[in-house]
């Protein structure tokens, strides 16, 4: 061990002319590299959490299945190491029942049985007195056998879902790391939630709203994240849903710097676990990076996922809470309406329209094999312009559209194909 004082006093007169120096650098350099390391979303912890979540051994993380439970087991292991405290009294899950038939082709009518699914729930107390929701749903299509997938034969495959939603989900997980580890944002407290139920129709977050385990009137908003891990390197899209919900959110949005090219839509309602959160007039926002190829099938999966671009989208998101304040709840509007569900068609196209396109009409992002836009020749990229007699407009005058036609009819297609018209007809 070095003798201290004798060193110190050795060099005394050196120190304060050069090392007083060399110690002002230095702590201004472990309070930039702070400042740095608090704005920063781990890219090896997404990487970790979406392998595992998207990996083989959970099987596609099917609701009420023992793969699931095993996901919402990491999950709250994850909120446990964090420091968080359990959402739902003395755990960090909140289970829920429903009845439904999750196989496709089993027609037996009544006796659907009862099924158990697990939301899982940590909380970030700050003593504030607003609490910021931040959710994702982690559950996806397991092994094909409900009508989700977009594969044409999914049954027993592993639909992986690394974008639908272990990007989200992991998401959900980085976030409560930083906000647990950062005391930036102390001026709120913090619901994290992971959702199961939502490609069975947003059941988890619905169950939880109706009966929520933590009093609805102290949040002021709810930020969603589905399927954020594709972002375009080139387009840098990132599509935001919800900036109708609260007069604040467009201020914000626009006051934001950032590389992303964003694109805003009004709707609360929209296909995710925020319209569950919307319904109880909370405001809210939801983060998407796009439609793909791999949507809804076995090939979703990590190797695809882009994790430094899910990075960026994470730290845009802590831009935005930032930004709110909190001296008061935020401002409920309602919005528009535009049923997205399925329930209000009596037919389907079988495409995956491009939410981020932004020109006249519908861009096709994807088409399913077998299903009526498919044999009537329509491909990946065609823009339809006309469906029937309608002029298309946009993706809801599309919609719209869809939902004048039953089962049977044969319509006349107009597309654009590079650059071209081109008529074609869809039996559905
Ligand atoms: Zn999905």
């Amino acid at each position: 061990m070095t003798n201290f004082t004798a060193l110190k006093q050795n060099v005394s007169g050196l120190f304060y002319s050069y090392s007083m120096k060399k110690i002002i650098l230095f702590l201004a350099f472990v309070f930039c590299s702070t400042l740095l390391s608090a704005q920063n979303i781990s890219v090896p912890s997404l990487k970790k959490h979406i392998s595992y979540l998207a990996s083989d051994i959970l099987k596609g993380r099917g609701t009420s299945t023992d793969e699931e439970k095993k996901a919402a087991m990491y999950l709250a292991t994850q909120f446990k190491r964090y420091g968080l405290l359990p959402g739902n009294k003395n755990t960090y899950l909140y289970e829920f029942t429903f009845k439904k038939n999750l196989d496709a082709h089993d027609t037996s009518t009544g006796n659907v049985p009862e099924r158990k699914g697990n939301d899982v729930v940590a909380f970030l107390d700050n003593k504030a007195p607003y609490t910021i929701v931040i959710g994702a749903h982690y559950d996806h299509l397991g092994l094909g056998y409900d009508k989700n997938s977009r594969d044409p034969n999914p049954e027993g495959k592993i639909h992986n879902g690394a974008d639908d939603n272990a990007s989200g989900t992991a998401g959900v997980l980085e976030l409560a790391r930083y906000f647990s580890e950062n005391n930036l944002t102390e001026k709120f407290n913090f619901l994290f939630m992971c959702y199961s139920g939502e490609e069975l129709g947003l059941i988890g977050s619905k169950k939880w709203c109706d009966a929520p385990s933590f009093p609805l009137e102290k949040i002021t908003y709810m930020i969603n994240m589905d399927m954020i891990g594709r972002l375009n390197d080139s387009t840098k899209k990132l599509i935001v849903y919800g900036v109708g919900t609260s007069p604040v959110w467009v201020p914000i949005i626009d006051s934001i710097k950032s590389n992303f090219s964003i694109k805003k839509d009004s709707a609360g309602i929209g296909p995710s676990d925020q319209t569950s959160f919307y319904l109880k007039d909370i405001p809210v926002l939801h983060f998407f990076t796009g439609q793909h190829e791999d949507y809804h099938k076995p090939s979703d999966d990590a190797e695809k996922i882009n994790y430094e671009g899910e990075a960026s989208v994470l730290e845009y998101i802590i831009r935005v809470i930032n930004a709110t304040p909190n001296s008061n709840k935020l401002t409920f509007l309602k919005t528009r309406n535009v049923d997205m569900g399925k329930s209000s068609f009596k037919v389907t196209m079988g495409v995956m329209p491009d939410y981020a396109y932004e020109g006249k009409g519908l861009r096709i992002d994807g088409v399913t094999d077998g299903k009526p836009a498919a044999i009537g020749g329509l491909k990946k990229g065609d823009i339809v312009i006309k469906l029937g007699d309608l002029e298309i407009k946009d993706i809801q005058v599309y919609m719209k559209g869809l939902s004048q036609h039953k089962k049977g009819d044969t319509v006349p297609v107009k597309v654009l194909r590079d650059g071209k018209e081109l008529e074609l007809k869809v039996t559905f």
